[in-house]
């Protein structure tokens, strides 16, 4: 008898996430068990009753879900869950603390289907949040020379020795972006501009990006009012304004959405998948434009 498919949503924050939720129900699992204010001391306990309950045979039909607003306390969750694992007994666990790794994903996939990224220079202003250093990790790993912009330059400088240690031999450089004049010059010559700024925060003006000759893609991953890139609608999908095509947050909410529910499905197609920022990024690709 074939067995249900169980989720396991594990979440930091007070209420486990209703938008996980809601996707993991449009994705088609069959049972969602949500946990939320979960602690990493708590995660042995739990990973183990859905290790040890079904045959190895068939652990590929349970799987776990790490979301919730914090990613640090994801990663932790990350952490603990892997370890639980030994041999056979696993299950396949997704990362998207806060939507991170899609949304990097989506985002990433968008400025591909314009630029050539291997080779090409890309800026991610705030690129030390949870979405855009992982935003800069997915454009390093496509072989971009990613320029990591932020109000400290000693904050960019650590996501890129981060990145560095992950993805050998790439160009990364730490920018300081107090100012529109820096915020010029961090972006001169640049083919594309991912925008990871928190929430109502404007990064760029709409002088600065109107004044670039290079750009050729400018996302903006910010949904609330004032956009992080001056002149950019949020609803924007592959909206040519000057010059760069643009996208606003909800017109990269789409792909998002479409990486994060294929990325429940695929987690019901092996016992020992860990899904983060690359494994995301890698769904993403083959899903249809
Ligand atoms: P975050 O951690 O809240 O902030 C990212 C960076 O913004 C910070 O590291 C900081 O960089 C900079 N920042 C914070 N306050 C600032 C201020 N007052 N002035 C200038 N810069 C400031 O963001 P996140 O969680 O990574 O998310 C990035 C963006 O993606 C957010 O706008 C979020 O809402 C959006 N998002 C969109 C989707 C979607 O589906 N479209 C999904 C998830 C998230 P420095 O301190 O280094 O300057």
């Amino acid at each position: 008898m074939t067995k249900r498919t169980i989720l396991l949503q594990f979440d930091s924050d007070p209420h486990a996430s209703v938008f996980d939720a809601v996707v993991a129900v449009d994705a088609g699992v069959d049972q969602l068990l949500q946990y939320s204010e979960l602690e990493p001391m708590e995660v042995r306990d739990l990973v183990h009753g859905a290790m040890f309950t079904r045959g190895p045979q068939d652990l590929y039909n349970t799987a776990i879900f790490i979301g919730g607003s914090n990613v640090s306390a994801g990663e932790e969750l990350l952490k603990q869950v892997r370890a639980c694992f030994f041999g056979p007994m696993r299950v396949s666990v997704l990362l998207d603390a806060n939507g991170a790794n899609t949304t990097a994903a989506a985002a990433v996939l968008a400025a591909a289907r314009h630029v050539a990224l291997r080779g090409a220079t890309a800026v991610v202003l705030a690129g030390t949040g949870p979405v855009g250093q992982r935003a800069a990790r997915l454009l390093a790993r496509q072989g971009a020379k990613v320029r990591v912009a932020s109000r400290s330059l000693d904050k960019a400088k650590a996501v890129c020795a981060a990145i560095q240690k992950l993805v050998a031999g790439t160009e990364l450089t730490p920018v300081e972006t107090k100012t529109q004049p820096e915020t010029s010059a961090a972006i001169e010559g640049a083919q594309l501009v991912i925008a990871a700024g928190a929430a109502g925060i404007e990064l760029m003006s709409a002088e600065v990006r109107a004044a670039s000759k290079s750009l050729q893609v400018a996302i903006d991953l910010n949904a609330v009012p004032p956009a992080g890139i001056a002149g950019i609608d949020v609803m924007d999908k592959a909206k040519e304004r000057d010059g760069p095509v643009c996208y606003g947050a909800i017109g990269i909410g789409g792909t998002k959405m479409k990486i994060h529910r294929a990325a429940i499905q695929q987690l019901f197609t092996a016992n020992n998948l860990v899904l983060d920022a690359e494994e995301v990024f890698a769904i993403g690709q083959e899903l249809p434009a």
